[in-house]
């Protein structure tokens, strides 16, 4: 191996941080020995702070209204092909109640940016769940709202947030988002969470289209420094219906190399196999666990809704129901010499 790569990877694993143009350097020259020695660092730290156990966080896609645009999307304002559907509130709080039965410690709540859901209702929704699992967390995953809102929704009881940056480069951003949405405000929604007191999530597509080496760099200096309590990568995927419907999507490779330097990044980071990694690649997910992800996300949704919540093409579990689901992940998580736990699966460290 190019000894110049080795000794970054060696100082990444020693420092935790690396010059902008050193993540680029690993990122452009991605290959697969280097591949192998960040899984290597990466399962070390996987595995001192979590062993061999990986959480599982219960999805319930609630609404696939939205009212923003993002040129990526499936459920985007302007697919007109899209069959819209809001879950009514019992609904919901059923889908938690079947996910506590199955062992589910973390119930996440997500949906578009959907205005119908007033904050009142999503106060509601948390306490009726919270009211019935006192010990069940509840993240939401619901985007930009305002400071209150995202005050009134932890004071209801919500105990982390995820909200996806998408790419850490402004220019990036406005290309993969319409004028009307600003990437200044997305960042101070992520500072206003972490100001409040959630667990965080941030995220980033890999290879979406027009992302550079050095735009995936940005992402890497970006979740050093804010040090996320969670960080979901999956590569870029094409709908159908989208702007970018002719796009490539992102590679197996380079999303598992990403993920493995994350793990190096911030060790104790929670940081999810996703479902779009098992997207394109059938046994993306595991190989995910194999590059230091910890986390799984299966479905909790009616099985009748899950077709519509299609973000990107192919996505896949959207005919299981809920126990099939589990019992089909618990199965590859063992494959790879790991184990599905009942846990609310905090991050390392948060509470210290
Ligand atoms: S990515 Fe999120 S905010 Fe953007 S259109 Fe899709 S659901 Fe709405």
């Amino acid at each position: 191996m190019d000894t110049k790569l080795k000794s970054l990877l060696e100082k990444l694993n020693r420092e935790h941080s690396l010059e902008l143009e050193e993540y680029q350097l690993l990122i452009e020259n991605i290959n697969p020995d280097l591949m192998k020695l960040a899984a290597e660092y990466a399962v070390k730290y996987q595995k001192e702070y979590y062993g061999n156990r990986v959480f599982i966080r219960g999805l319930v896609e609630f609404t696939n209204y939205c009212k923003n645009d993002c040129f990526y999307c499936g459920i985007r304002r302007d697919n007109r092909e899209c069959e819209r559907y809001r879950l009514r509130m019992d609904d919901i709080i059923s889908c938690a109640d079947e996910g506590y039965k199955l062992g589910f410690r973390t119930v996440v709540l997500q949906g578009g940016e959907d205005l119908a859901f007033k904050d009142q209702d999503i106060c509601n929704i948390i306490k009726g769940i919270k009211a019935a699992h006192p010990d069940m967390v509840v993240t939401l995953s619901i985007g930009e709202r305002d400071h209150d809102s995202y005050q009134a929704y932890f004071d209801a009881g919500a105990d982390r947030y995820l909200l996806r940056h998408e790419t850490a480069n402004p220019e990036l951003y406005a290309r993969l988002h319409p004028g009307e949405m600003s990437f200044l405000h997305r960042m101070n929604c992520l500072q206003d969470l972490k100001n409040i007191g959630y667990q965080v999530g941030a995220g980033f597509m890999v290879q979406s289209p027009g992302q550079t080496a050095g735009d995936l760099a940005m992402d890497l200096k970006f979740i050093e420094e804010f040090k996320p309590d969670m960080c979901g990568i999956g590569p870029f995927i094409s709908h159908k219906d989208t702007p970018f419907a002719k796009e490539k999507s992102g590679t197996l490779e380079m999303t598992l190399f990403l993920l493995s330097l994350l793990r190096i990044i911030y060790p104790q980071m929670l940081i999810p196999a996703t479902t779009a990694l098992g997207t394109i690649d059938p046994k993306g997910r595991e190989k995910g666990i194999l590059a230091g992800a910890n986390v799984v996300m299966p479905n909790l949704s009616p099985t009748n809704v899950r077709k519509m919540y299609s973000l990107y093409d192919n996505k896949i579990c959207t005919g299981e129901e809920a126990a099939e689901c589990i019992n089909c992940l618990k199965g590859r998580v063992s494959s790879v010499g790991y184990e599905i736990v009942e846990d609310a699966g905090n991050r390392v460290g948060f509470f210290d």
